[in-house]
């Protein structure tokens, strides 16, 4: 699953959900007129939804009907983003966080989440609780397994 930016987004981009996205799988790439979701590096945290002003943000779950085809929008941008790096156009604007995809990268942006939780349940600006919300998704991704109990 991941959360999916959707029409309301489109020509506002006041990137308020990058702020607080704790993997910076959100993505403002040069000459878009909305941000993006990767979708393999969401880890469904929840974070960004209340910050967008627009309420453009939802689960995959959630997509309102009009809005479905965004699911489909927000994946495509990163192939098509991908395929641009590939052809050498490396804008200086293009995304905050590396647009590459893939698993090198991913693993690396998985890594640095982990990283940053610890950081901020130390720094009590995370409770602990919510750290272990963030952090269970994160490690599975990187190949962890945790079971109850
Ligand atoms: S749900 Fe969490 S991980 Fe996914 S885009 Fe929003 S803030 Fe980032
Ligand atoms: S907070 Fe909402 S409107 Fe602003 S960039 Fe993110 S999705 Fe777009």
């Amino acid at each position: 699953m991941a959360y999916v930016i959707a029409e309301p987004c489109v020509d506002v981009k006041d990137t308020a959900c990058v702020a607080v996205c704790p993997v910076d799988c959100i993505y403002d790439f040069d000459g878009e007129n909305m941000l993006y979701i990767q979708p393999e590096e969401c880890i469904d945290c929840d974070a960004c939804r209340p910050e967008c002003p627009v309420e453009a943000i939802f689960p995959l779950a959630e997509v309102p009907a009009q809005w479905q085809s965004y699911i489909a929008i927000n994946a495509e941008a990163f192939e098509r983003h991908s395929v641009e790096a590939a052809a050498g156009d490396e804008s200086d604007e293009a995304a905050a966080p590396a647009a590459t995809g893939g698993g090198a990268a991913a693993s690396s942006a998985e890594t640095e989440a982990v990283k940053q939780v610890l950081v901020d349940v130390q720094a009590k600006t995370l409770t602990p609780e919510a750290g272990l919300d963030l952090l269970i998704p994160l490690l599975e991704k990187c190949g962890v397994t945790i079971t109850d109990g």
